[in-house]
């Protein structure tokens, strides 16, 4: 067996390693401001610069040895704090757990279900989950791992869950049910006080997949728009995961899952003594993690404030809305969503056609499949380039409308 590719006999020089490392990145595009469609959340470069710097003090460290780190824990506990106020929505003893990411959050989420179901309903040999078609596909991930029968019940025609469906498939060994507040694929709020509801009356685990809304909600409610209530404001909410990574602007990994009470979190933890060494209690999945990405999440809270996220939620609605007049004046379709992720039919033409004239373009996008749409993802650097996107796009339309094929676009993750 032979390996294309193998460990350099001799090391290289510092400037070398550097000058390959910034040659692949020259092959990748450069995501530079607002170009909205990069799947990275990001504020603006002052912003940046305060990340990096934060990032840099903690860069090597462990967060898993925090306890020979009085410093590091003491940051970490004021950024769980502020964390657990922000999705608590008022309600005293919310637990905040750090992790690397939505998917890790809701593994962990759903696993605190099913842990929680053991002790409650012993009695069930194979536990399920209910979740809306909608919900993200890492909640299909986790159920596997954790050996948890899915059920995806069809969404309502405005591509919210279904309740009253979710509740008709509720059987006896029915664990958990599943809200997203936005879904990704259709960015629209489930109702996720119904579905709490549900979940009280059948006394079910509720999680809600905050991933995207989590840390963007509160900040988007005080600027006045209307929004549903998706926090633990809301009876009957068990846990909710949130990423940091996306609307809190910290770098990855960053993302919690909280859960309701002390109580809940019991369900949560996996300590183990069962080794030759000492009792091992992790913060979640992962043991070793970077006390870098915590370090950078406390300066954001810090650098932005209250003030500063609620300016943020101020131009990335205002980017939305400047976008949404400018698709619809080119005879795109664009979706009610309540925050910040923007679909949009393309009328006679497909999205897939659309998706990849647009990568080709410079502005790399994917988009939903079930039915085809384009999915912008709006971050607060979008304002600055609204006018070059529409711009690009009225030339791509043109192009697509005049008959010349395109490459077709991927509207999907697989690659
Ligand atoms: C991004 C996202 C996830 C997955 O998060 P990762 O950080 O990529 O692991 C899960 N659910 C929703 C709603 C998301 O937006």
């Amino acid at each position: 067996m032979s390996y294309a590719y193998t460990l350099p006999k001799q090391g290289m020089s510092p400037a070398d390693v550097q000058q390959r490392i910034e040659a692949f990145r020259a092959e990748d595009p450069t995501f530079e401001r607002g170009r909205m469609t990069a799947y990275c959340m990001k504020g603006s470069d002052d912003l940046q610069e305060v990340i990096e710097n934060a990032y840099h003090v903690y860069f090597f460290q462990n967060a898993l040895v925090r306890r020979f780190m009085p410093g590091m824990r003491k940051m970490e506990e004021e950024l769980r704090s502020i964390c657990a106020s922000i999705l608590a929505g008022g309600t005293p003893g919310v637990r905040v757990n750090f992790t690397s990411g939505g998917s890790e959050s809701l593994l962990c989420g759903l696993h605190a279900a099913r842990e929680w179901a053991r002790a409650k309903r012993p009695q069930i040999k194979q536990p399920e989950v209910v979740a809306p078609f909608s919900a993200h596909a890492t909640i299909s991930k986790a159920c596997h791992y954790l050996n948890l029968k899915l059920t995806r019940i069809p969404v309502r025609a405005d591509y919210r869950a279904d309740p009253k469906a979710m509740e008709a498939a509720i059987g006896p060994d029915t664990i958990a049910l599943v809200a997203s507040a936005p879904s990704w694929p259709y960015g629209k709020i489930d109702p996720v006080s119904e579905i709490a509801a549900i979940g009280q009356r059948h006394d079910l685990w509720v999680h809600v997949d905050a991933c995207v809304g989590g840390y963007l909600s509160p900040f988007v409610a005080r600027l006045g728009h209307a929004l549903p209530a998706t926090d633990f404001s809301v009876p009957g909410v068990s846990s909710i995961s949130a990423d940091l990574h996306k609307y809190g602007y910290a770098p990855k990994p960053a993302s919690t899952v909280a859960y309701r009470s002390e109580e809940l979190q019991q369900y949560h933890n996996v300590a183990r003594g069962d080794w030759p060494s000492a009792m091992y209690l992790s913060e979640g999945v992962i043991g070793s993690r970077p006390a870098g990405a915590l370090a950078a999440t406390w300066a954001v809270m810090h650098y932005l404030g209250e003030q500063g996220f609620v300016e943020y939620a101020r131009r990335t609605m205002d980017a939305k809305q400047r976008l949404i007049e400018g698709l619809i004046r080119l005879g795109m379709k664009p979706w009610d969503t309540e925050l910040s992720i923007l679909l949009f039919e393309t009328a006679e033409l497909s999205a897939e056609a659309v998706v990849g004239a647009l990568t080709e373009a410079g502005w790399p996008c994917m988009g939903t499949m079930r039915p085809p749409l384009v999915q912008l993802i709006i971050d607060p650097l979008v304002g600055d380039v609204v006018e070059d996107y529409l711009r690009d796009l009225e030339k791509v339309l043109r192009r697509l409308r005049s008959g010349k094929e395109a490459k077709r676009g991927d509207l999907g993750y697989v690659d």
